[in-house]
């Protein structure tokens, strides 16, 4: 027997799959109608499994138990340290159970096993330590009250939230919501996307195993309209956290605003500008802005989804795009020598395809790819189009694949103009080695997160959110933290009683 294949093993590439219902409670139910839903593998667009369809009636009865947790369970009363303990088991079990999340996430997603298991799951499971590190450093201030009053605020954790999140990275969204909210001492209930619930399911099962009390963590497979509507229209859900698309998160504002005026955040995506002055290398600046665009098959919210090349180096630039576009490899994702795997399903699949033929009809350039691979599977060529105006429609909409959007700019204040010239605000990318252009456009772009001579720069301790219609709210960094806590104000007569 000589084994020189590198890839994963047949185990890790067929998992079993241990859960498929909903976690309510700390048990692992069948949703009260009965129903279920199936979960596709992209790659062979065959089922993996049929998964719990979880209703109104489920969110219901995740709610109550979480809303039982919350008022008389320990969760939220216990000291922050006993908190944070329990949160750092929880991740060295995800740890210890890389490779089968890992696994899951490959063949719910279409994501690539190796950046899976050596940055998606480690990098979760880093969130949980560092809120868990936060847990026992929560507190208000002393004020300085303006009459004889002694006066200070109480951080206290603001009751029963919601989760709503997307397919795009199944591990990091379900770890980066629940995180900070564990820690400040909520209970919750999280829908993960219809299209990836596997791994979620998984989670869940590690958090009771690491000890999460009963009701504190639920998860509720099913679908948006449904279970996600019930989430964000629940009168004993306290807030609502989510990441998706725009017109959803109008939905889920609507619902909330009409219901008990839950706490509302939102990201929603983006139609980030990377913008590469002619001072950089250009061979660094082509890899940026390709992995920026390539990455995770562009379903990533912060995809460098236009790039703006000023016109000193722009026709070696765009060379070396088209070599690196070509040179990209598409395949099963389990390989490691794959850079790009299948988009999540056939709606996905279709929808950039119908942007391709948009960008075509409005007369951009196609310069190099355009196409499905054919035959199984949901696989997209790499798709660079130049020559793209602002008013086309493949620079207005978020694609969410693996399409860039090229234009050529002169000066500076041009490219700053353009920048800003859309309704998202999410992320923006600078190379140059001018550090007065560098804090110039970074001040005058319109977006939460911006990237100095990197992209894609995430850090636990970096909060992430967005300008304008991408939302409002931040996730990760103490900011996130503070989505989850109250602030009450305790004001007592600093000598003698007045009554
Ligand atoms: P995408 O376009 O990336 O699929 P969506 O915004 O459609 O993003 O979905 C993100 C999350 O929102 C998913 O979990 C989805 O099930 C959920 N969702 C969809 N419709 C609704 C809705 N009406 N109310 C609440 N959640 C919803």
């Amino acid at each position: 027997h000589c084994d020189t294949d590198d890839s994963p093993a047949s185990f890790v590439k067929n998992p079993t799959i241990k859960f498929t219902k909903l976690f309510i409670n700390g048990e692992f139910i069948d949703s009260i109608s009965g129903k279920t839903f199936e979960t596709i593998d992209p790659r062979t667009m065959e089922t993996i499994a049929r998964i719990a369809e979880g209703d109104k009636e489920d969110v219901d009865l995740a709610v109550k138990a979480a809303l039982q947790a919350f008022d008389h369970g320990p969760w939220p009363r216990l000291p922050g340290s006993e908190r944070a303990r329990i949160m750092m088991k929880f991740a060295d079990l995800i740890d210890e159970n890389v490779e089968e999340l890992a696994s899951l996430d490959t063949i719910d997603a279409g994501k690539l096993f190796t950046m899976g298991k050596a940055v998606d799951i480690p990098h979760a499971s880093s969130t949980l330590r560092y809120y868990a590190g936060a847990a026992d450093k929560i507190h208000g201030e002393v004020l300085k009250m303006s009459r004889e009053f002694h006066g200070y605020t109480l951080l206290e954790p603001i009751g029963v939230v919601g989760h709503i999140i997307p397919w795009n990275f199944p591990t990091t969204m379900f770890l980066l919501k629940i995180s900070p909210a564990l820690a400040a001492g909520c209970t919750m209930v999280v829908k993960p996307a219809e299209q990836t619930p596997l791994s979620a399911l998984y989670y869940a099962h590690l958090a009771k195993l690491a000890g999460i009390p009963d009701g504190v963590l639920n998860v509720v497979t099913g679908f948006g309209p449904t279970a996600g509507a019930a989430i964000s229209s629940h009168m004993d859900i306290d807030a609502v956290s989510f990441t998706g698309s725009p017109e959803i998160g109008r939905k889920v504002m609507q619902a909330a605003a009409a219901s008990n005026l839950k706490v509302v955040s939102l990201e929603l995506g983006g139609k980030s500008p990377l913008i590469i002055f002619d001072d950089v290398d250009v061979d660094m600046a082509a890899e940026l802005a390709i992995f920026g665009i390539l990455h995770n098959k562009g379903e990533i919210c912060v995809a460098s989804s236009r790039v703006y090349v000023q016109e000193g180096i722009y026709d070696e630039l765009v060379k070396k795009l088209v070599e690196k576009a070509k040179a990209w490899v598409v395949g099963d994702p389990f390989d490691p020598k794959v850079q790009q795997g299948p988009q999540v399903d056939k709606k996905q699949f279709e929808k950039i395809l119908s942007y391709i033929e948009h960008g075509k009809r409005e007369g951009a350039t196609l310069l190099t790819g355009g196409k499905p691979l054919g035959g199984k599977g949901y696989y997209i060529e790499p798709t660079i189009f130049s020559e793209v105006k602002e008013e086309m429609l493949i620079a207005k909409d978020e694609i969410f694949g693996p399409v860039m959007a090229l234009a050529k700019f002169k000066t500076m204040e041009e490219a700053i103009e353009r920048a800003n010239s859309t309704r998202y605000g999410l992320a923006a990318g600078i190379l140059t080695k001018d550090i007065n252009v560098a804090n110039t456009v970074s001040r005058s772009i319109r977006a939460g997160t911006i990237w100095i001579n990197c992209y894609f720069a995430f850090d636990n301790d970096c909060p992430f959110g967005g300008y304008k219609m991408s939302g409002f709210g931040r996730d990760l960094g103490l900011e996130a933290l503070h989505k989850y806590l109250q602030v009450k104000s305790v004001v007592t007569p600093l000598y003698n009683t007045p009554w």
